[in-house]
Order: structure tokens, then C-alpha cells, then sequence
């Protein structure tokens, strides 16, 4: 009993504390204090691997939490090739942030016991900003209504006229308001009353609707209700440096970086070097995107190919669509937008990566053939597919899925019906019962990512003796990932990265007679690429992952000479050497 004891103890090894991880709740939203209070038990439950910081402040005064999580006794942070992972970039897409935190969770709660997290944390850097936007979420949280990332108004302080979405009935959700009006477009719809659909072009003197969205009317004259855009659309997407299209829209914020908290994330990222790949954690759609975003935005080959390796992978183990971003685009293509991926992959070669979770519409048993979730953003489907929703909600959702339309004295409209859709649960967002079983393969994926960047190791040094106090040293260095130590090819086309540096250190005593103390030894292959060995054709593979340096030094027997690699994005490594007559 006491060996068996023992055994798992020492299984358990080099963790500090075999004491559990607090568990992550599903069954709600952490509000902004309570994942600041879990946070922080993380980082005490597993100080070797976690460091917690804030990287800025929010308007409403709340730290930025950022996590750097590695084995921090096989190396700095910054020595090791680099994994970004973020959420709720976008307030209402909760489920993102979830995302974020179950891998953050796997992670301490799997290290030492999962071969492939160890080695993952090991080896690697995981960067985590769990919660993008603290403020716009807990927004969202108490007021139950849709925001994009922060409820900051930009580019007015208040629209002079429009609905202004609010929950009015004050039911917790900020749903739809219907209003009879003979001239109205809508129908209910025979087959259930609770839909509403278009009336048809010739037809007059039924029972008609009109819709908007729950709210108050600022500016309403008794009348008519303007349509002045959204004033709280600013989407840190957007915001990011980049390009920037020649019509900027009220999306993407005065100029990049306006907003604190890109500026404090962008700021984390550029003093981090070490990112290699990089994953933004949104909803919905089931979908995994990658650049291009804009026409004319082509990737070079070798991108091209390790994309499509890696979100090949993410489709395997999630069941979700790879697709670029262009290509999801369906209308608008001819628009220059910007986003994250205009910095993190155009400008910095990031092997950039948009996560859409969860598709409400194929969990209704919806066909997506021959289209895809972004149609429906548009509002362009039949009607059949609606009523197939509704009975999703109210099989699987005890109803939840749609608010029914109640009566309501309208301070503006007078007597209106509040209901519709539940957009922000259900649609934007996974239910609870199954948002673990939603992300959890995702965690799968993203481990793989990590473990797919380059890492440099020292793979021989020797010293030949040739004199009398003479040495010829020779250091083999190699890159043991399987992305090249540039990470992607768009890196090195931009020049965002340097080559790797070879350096000997030499004790007092000893003297370098040739060869520079640092060489510059280029770039090293992965195994990214690597074809069948049936294909012939001009294929003729060499040791591409792999470079020598030599120095020549004057030293006594005895002396130590130590050999390091290091490369920003690939991460360093170093070996020892007693210089002897043996050890060649
Ligand atoms: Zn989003």
C-alpha cells in the first residue's frame, strides 16, 4: 500500500503540491470578480507553471488578466517557442472565453500526468488572455443584450435617434418587440403562431406585424424611428494594426490600437517574440478560420500548406469547418476590413487562427449544405429551418431557445408583445449542459498546435584536440519541431524574425582563436512539407533541420566550453562541455 503510495507520488513528480486544481463551472458565466478570485487560486495551486499578471487596466478600472503557463524549471517563459491563446475579443461570445479557460484548466490539471501536455509545457510557452474584453462581458452578463466588445460608445455618445437595445420588460434578456400594424412586413406564420414570416408581395388586409428590437426609442416623434448606425460597435477585431481599408467604419475605432485594451494586448504580444501560433476563441458558426481576409491577400505556398495541415487537424478532432476568412465572407468581399490576422499573420508572420465554436443550427438538425452559418447572419433562409429551431428549443431546450411573445405597456409604442429568438444563449452561445463537450476537443487541438512549433536543441558539441592546449569545437544544433524555427514563411517574407545565433562561452583562461563567439547559422527546416517518399520528382531531401558551428580554442584540459542556440521564435537551448582529451 505504502509502495503503491509512493510509486504515485514520485508519478507525480516535479509538480509543487499534488493539490487538485479548482475545478472550472460550466453551468454559468463567471462574472469578472469570481474568474479574477479562480485565476488566482490556479496560480497558487500550481506556482511552477503559472505566472498571473495584469498587462493593462480597463476604462471601468479592471485588470487585464494574462497567464504564461511553461515548466518553469526547464526555462524562462521566453525561451521557449510560444503558443497565444485568447477569448472574448467579442463581449456576447462567452463561450469563447470558456474555451480559452478549459484549456488553461487542462493544462495545470494534466501536467505530469498527460505525456503530451508535459511535454508541451516542458518545451513550450502558453500564453493565455482568457478574458479580452472584462468590461463588455460582464456588460452583457447583467444587462442580457447583445454588445460586440465593449458597451463604450463610438463614434457618438448617444445616436439623436434609434432603438436603443435594452431590456425593457426586465426579464433578463434583451429579446425582440412586436406591434400590430396593418402596413407591417410580417405574419404569423400558420404552422406555428410563434414565427413570424414575410407577407407575400401582393397580398393586403391580414393581421400584420411590424418588428424591432427590444428597446427604447431615442429622438421618437410618436412616429418614426430612425436607423442611425450602431453606437456601440467598435470590435477590437478591428482595432488591431494593420491595414486599414480606405473607408474605415464605426467598427474599427478612431485609429489602431485607440482602444486600452488592444493597446495593452498588442503591447504583451510585440514584447513577446517568442509567439509562433496564435488562436482568438470566438462564436458561432462551427468554423475554423484562417487568412486570407481580403481579396488579393494570397499566402505563400509553405503557409499555405501548414494551414491547411493544422486547421485539418482542428477539423478531425472538432468536427467544425476549416475555411478561410474570405471565403466565409459572402457578401462585402470587395471591402478592405481589418483584423487581428492584418497584424498577427500579414505584418508578424503569427500562424494566426480564428475559432468560431458552436453551430446552433446543425444542433437543430439543420442542413448547411451548399451554405454556411454567415448566410444566416444575414437573415436569408427558409422558414422551414426556423421551425425546426423552434423545436429544438422547445425538445432540448425546455423552450428556453425562444422567449414566448408576452404583452407589454410600452413606455414609447404603448401596448407591444416582447419574445423571439434567444440570439445571445443559444445561438451566440453553447447551452450549459453542453458547453464542456462543445470545447473540450478544441483543448485537444490546441495542445497539438503547441507541440507543432519549432524548438532548437543542441544535438552534439565536441572538441577535437589538435595541439597543445588546441581545440577544434563543433556544435550541432537542430530544430527538433515541426514548423521551421521562422515559424511561417509570411515571417521571413516581412522580415519579423531573425536567424539563429550560435554562441560559445568560454571560461577565464581559455581564448577563441577562430571563429566568432556568436555565428549566425540561418534558418532551420522543420518536417512541415515533408513529402511521400513514393514522389520522384525533383525531390531530393537533405538535413535542412540541422547546421554546425566550429570554433577553434585555446584552452587547458579541464576547461568547461558551453554551447548555446538560441533563436527568438524557436527557442534556446545549451550544453556543457569539459574539454579532454577523451571527449571527442
Ligand atoms: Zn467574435
Amino acid at each position: 500500500m505504502r509502495a503503491t503510495l509512493l510509486i504515485l507520488m514520485l508519478a507525480l513528480g516535479g509538480q509543487a503540491g499534488a493539490q487538485p486544481v479548482a475545478p472550472l463551472p460550466f453551468d454559468r458565466i463567471l462574472r469578472y470578480d469570481e474568474l479574477s478570485v479562480l485565476l488566482r487560486q490556479w496560480a497558487d495551486q500550481r506556482p511552477n507553471l503559472v505566472t498571473l499578471e495584469s498587462i493593462g487596466t480597463t476604462p471601468e478600472g479592471r485588470p487585464i488578466w494574462f497567464l504564461t503557463i511553461t515548466n518553469q524549471a526547464t526555462g524562462p517563459a521566453q525561451d521557449k517557442p510560444a503558443l497565444m491563446v485568447d477569448g472574448n475579443m467579442h463581449a456576447t461570445e462567452w463561450a469563447g472565453g470558456v474555451a480559452a479557460l478549459h484549456f488553461l484548466h487542462k493544462l495545470l490539471a494534466s501536467y505530469g500526468k498527460d505525456e503530451r501536455v508535459t511535454r508541451l509545457l516542458d518545451t513550450r510557452t502558453v500564453y493565455i488572455l482568457p478574458r479580452m474584453s472584462p468590461d463588455g462581458v460582464d456588460a452583457t452578463l447583467e444587462q442580457g443584450r447583445f454588445i460586440r466588445s465593449v458597451d463604450r460608445p463610438y463614434p457618438d455618445a448617444q445616436p439623436e435617434s434609434g432603438i436603443i437595445p435594452r431590456d425593457v420588460d426586465g426579464d433578463g434578456r434583451t429579446v425582440f418587440m412586436r406591434l400590430r400594424d396593418p402596413n407591417g412586413p410580417w405574419k404569423s406564420y400558420a404552422q406555428d403562431p410563434r414565427l413570424l414570416v414575410a407577407r407575400a408581395p401582393d397580398e393586403a388586409g391580414g393581421d400584420y406585424w411590424r418588428v424591432l428590437p427590444e428597446g427604447l426609442i431615442e429622438g421618437y416623434d410618436g412616429v418614426t424611428i430612425g436607423d442611425e448606425p450602431e453606437h456601440e460597435a467598435l470590435d477590437f477585431g478591428a482595432n488591431f494594426p494593420g491595414d486599414r481599408g480606405t473607408t474605415v467604419s464605426q467598427t474599427d475605432g478612431a485609429y489602431p490600437t485607440s482602444e486600452p485594451e488592444i493597446a495593452a494586448y498588442v503591447s504583451a504580444i510585440a514584447r513577446r517574440a517568442n509567439i509562433v501560433a496564435h488562436v482568438t476563441c470566438h462564436t458561432f458558426g462551427g468554423l475554423v478560420l484562417t487568412p486570407p481576409v481580403n481579396l488579393g491577400e494570397v499566402l505563400p505556398e509553405p503557409d499555405r500548406l501548414a494551414y491547411a495541415a493544422l486547421a485539418g487537424k482542428a477539423e478531425a478532432l472538432t468536427g467544425y469547418t476549416a475555411i478561410s476568412y474570405l471565403d466565409l465572407r459572402s457578401v462585402d468581399r470587395e471591402r478592405q476590413i481589418p483584423s487581428a490576422f492584418g497584424w498577427l499573420y500579414n505584418r508578424k508572420g503569427i500562424f494566426s487562427f480564428i475559432t468560431e465554436f458552436w453551430n446552433p443550427l446543425t444542433a437543430a438538425g439543420i442542413s448547411l449544405e451548399n451554405t454556411t452559418a454567415s448566410a444566416w447572419l444575414w437573415g436569408f433562409h427558409p422558414v422551414e429551418d426556423e421551425l425546426k429551431l423552434l423545436r429544438w428549443s422547445d425538445e432540448k431546450l425546455a423552450g428556453q431557445g425562444f422567449a414566448k411573445w408576452q404583452p407589454f405597456d410600452h413606455p414609447q409604442l404603448g401596448p407591444v408583445e416582447i419574445g423571439g429568438f434567444d440570439l445571445i444563449r443559444y445561438w451566440y452561445n453553447v447551452p450549459f449542459d453542453r458547453l464542456e463537450q462543445e470545447v473540450a476537443p478544441h483543448s485537444e487541438w490546441l495542445v497539438y498546435l503547441g507541440l507543432t512549433t519549432p524548438r532548437l536543441a543542441v544535438r552534439t558539441l565536441m572538441a577535437d584536440s589538435i595541439g597543445e592546449n588546441l581545440w577544434r569545437v563543433r556544435m550541432v544544433v537542430e530544430n527538433t519541431g515541426w514548423l521551421a524555427t521562422h515559424g511561417s514563411q509570411q515571417a521571413l517574407d516581412m522580415q519579423a524574425v531573425s536567424g539563429v545565433l550560435a554562441t560559445l562561452q568560454i571560461t577565464e583562461g581559455s581564448r577563441l582563436v577562430e571563429g566568432d563567439a556568436v555565428q549566425q547559422l540561418g534558418q532551420l527546416a522543420g518536417r512541415a512539407g515533408q513529402r511521400s517518399i513514393a514522389s520522384w520528382w525533383g525531390y531530393t531531401p537533405g538535413t535542412p533541420d540541422r547546421a554546425v558551428a566550429e570554433w577553434i580554442v585555446a584552452a587547458p584540459t579541464g576547461a568547461t566550453v558551453v554551447g548555446r542556440v538560441s533563436h527568438e521564435r524557436a527557442g534556446s537551448a545549451h550544453t556543457e562541455l569539459v574539454l579532454s582529451a577523451k571527449s571527442d
